[in-house]
């Protein structure tokens, strides 16, 4: 199931689309990730942990907020090692792992610190679902802050 949200802004009419978590083209979205982790695109740290082809990475989608009040949409990006080396994704037929399945045979290793384009600070990754109607952010093509959100759900 996908989870996303939709803002209009109140100001140029724009609507902001945001979409979380895994959709149709996980697969995809997880080979690119771990092929760019190995070719150094995210760290020297990175690169060197993904050689190794039990180590697995969080390609879901996430919605990070920095203080000056930027935000993005970005793949979660941290490492993961299995705990188990019979849960490992060599030993069985799938080049991907799903975040879900992270959480439950797998533990981190390494956070990925997202970094604000704009400012440079580290970025939070933003956790309160059950309040996002409370969340403002900027109008991505206007930056207007007060625009208001609602929750989209679909299968
Ligand atoms: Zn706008
Ligand atoms: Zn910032």
């Amino acid at each position: 199931m996908g989870r996303g949200m939709l803002s209009l802004c109140l100001k140029c009419k724009h609507i902001n689309h945001f979409n979380f978590g895994i959709g149709m083209a996980f697969p995809m979205v997880y080979e690119k990730a771990i092929k760019e982790a190995r070719i150094g695109d995210f760290g020297e740290e990175w690169k060197q942990y993904t050689q190794n082809p039990h180590i697995a990475i969080d390609a879901g989608y996430k919605l990070y907020l920095c203080e000056c009040g930027a935000w993005k949409m970005d793949k979660d990006l941290s490492l993961y090692e299995p705990l188990k080396s019979s849960d490992s994704i060599d030993n069985d037929n799938t080049s991907y792992v799903v975040p879900s399945d992270l959480q439950s045979h797998y533990r981190c290793i390494k956070h990925y610190i997202h970094k604000c384009n704009e400012c440079g600070k580290p970025m939070q990754e933003f956790t309160d679902y059950d309040n996002i109607e409370d969340l403002r952010l900027r109008c991505e093509k206007c930056g207007e802050p007060s625009t208001g959100i609602s929750p989209v759900f679909w299968d």
